[in-house]
């Protein structure tokens, strides 16, 4: 019903292909000095001061349009403004934006349902919040319940958040030393056989992981590894955690990560492109861990609020299609081999749109400007030679083409 508006986004603007704004909007050197003076400086910015998206394109106040291959950290998974997404968000904004989870309303309990049928099998049950962080912090407590004073095993170079519980599962040096002493019971393994077997003991109450290590450059963890994790939290009574905020919801080519191994974890995490752009998160457990936080053990005021909640159905409507998975997985495969021919591109490594690739000499982060700037696209870099890609999964053949000169230009 909805594949011919997912994969064929109208075209943008005005007859001239520029955006037209009304008004007069704030200039980019208005904008960094509000920037510079009113907000903590935690962020890096790109000189883009983007004003309206559509599909995988992005425009300044200018006018000026950009390839977006990043899609606001994988969260447009859908596109910019998807119709379907703004559709629904615009009709529930009619009726009723906030109640609180004191009483009941229908987006929430639809969503929980939508989720619960589509991950972890007959008898999982949904725990809404609103970032990805929250998800993660609220499966650690879930695990914790369930294990009493028990360890948490997280793998080297993963990441989960920001906040205190995430970030004490997030093992980066330049991350966790300024804010030590961390939340403790935190044991980091090796994403290896070895290391996580060796790491789990009969005090573990989880393995946190990400199937495929997103922050750190696009890192698939191993079938054997996850293998091993799954045998290691059987033979202790531990609950195996997968991070699916950045692999969920078609990114890696099937609806979440998992699908696609040998593996099913006991409870997932997701985030990102669950709201369609709009902030969500939201902890799945399997049935084995359902009923296993209480009442009044957890809560958020705004979690699965009608209108956010509107808007992850909507999505869901586009994300839950598997003609548009097996594309993703098709140009995704496509996307790899042509970037697998650029210039000084010495790995690519990824599946479906989850794209991470290394180049000889280093400078990734100043690349990223320069495409930015010479190109008119963005991307990212994870480290001082990984690339990482994340593209609207609705980008098309021709897109993919459009994206693999301009890289190539970049990099010759
Ligand atoms: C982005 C991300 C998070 C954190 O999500 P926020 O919404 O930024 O808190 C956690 N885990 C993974 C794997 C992520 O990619």
């Amino acid at each position: 019903m909805l594949h011919s508006a997912i994969l064929h986004a109208p075209d943008a603007g005005g007859g001239d292909g520029r955006m037209h704004l009304p008004g007069d909007p704030p200039s980019l050197a208005a904008l960094q000095e509000l920037d510079a003076q009113y907000t903590i400086d935690t962020y890096a910015r790109h000189p883009l001061d983007a004003v309206r998206g559509e599909g995988v394109r992005l425009w300044d106040a200018a006018g000026e349009e950009y390839l977006d291959l990043l899609a606001g950290i994988s969260v447009s998974n859908v596109g910019h403004c998807h119709p379907h997404v703004v559709g629904a968000l615009t009709g529930q904004a009619q009726w009723l934006l906030h109640a609180s989870n004191l009483v009941h309303t229908a987006p929430a309990l639809q969503l929980a349902e939508r989720l619960a049928t589509h991950s972890l099998g007959e008898g999982s049950k949904v725990f809404l919040c609103n970032s990805g962080a929250e998800a993660v912090e609220g499966a650690l407590k879930l695990a914790r319940r369930a294990k009493s004073a028990g360890d948490f095993v997280v793998v080297r170079d993963g990441f989960h958040g920001r906040t205190y519980g995430a970030l004490s599962a997030t093992p980066q040096e330049a991350k966790q030393a300024p804010f030590a002493p961390l939340v403790p019971g935190f044991i980091v393994a090796e994403p290896t056989i070895e290391g996580i077997t060796s790491a789990v003991t009969e005090r573990t109450a989880a393995v946190l992981l990400e199937p495929i290590r997103g922050e750190s450059g696009v890192w698939p963890v191993p079938d054997e590894v996850l293998i091993a994790a799954r045998e290691a939290c059987d033979r202790v009574g531990a609950a195996l955690i997968f991070d699916e905020i950045q692999t969920g919801l078609g990114r890696a080519g099937t609806f979440w990560r998992f699908e696609a191994t040998p593996v099913v974890p006991d409870v997932m995490t997701s985030a990102k492109a669950l709201g369609g752009g709009l902030p969500i998160g939201a902890i799945i457990a399997g049935p084995k861990y359902a009923d296993v936080l209480q009442r009044g053990d957890h809560g958020s005021t705004f979690a699965g609020s009608p209108i956010i909640a509107a808007a992850a159905l909507a999505t869901l409507d586009v994300l839950e299609d598997e003609a548009l998975l097996s594309h993703v997985r098709r140009v995704g495969e496509r996307f790899r081999e042509a970037i697998a021919t650029l210039p000084r591109v010495t790995e690519v490594r990824g599946h479906g749109l989850m794209i991470g690739f290394d180049i000889d000499g280093g400078g990734a982060p100043a690349l990223v400007e320069r495409a930015l700037l010479e190109q008119r696209m963005l991307i990212n870099a994870t480290g001082p030679q990984t690339i990482r890609l994340l593209p609207p999964l609705i980008i098309q053949d021709s897109e993919i083409d459009e994206a693999v000169t301009r890289l190539g230009d970049l990099l010759r």
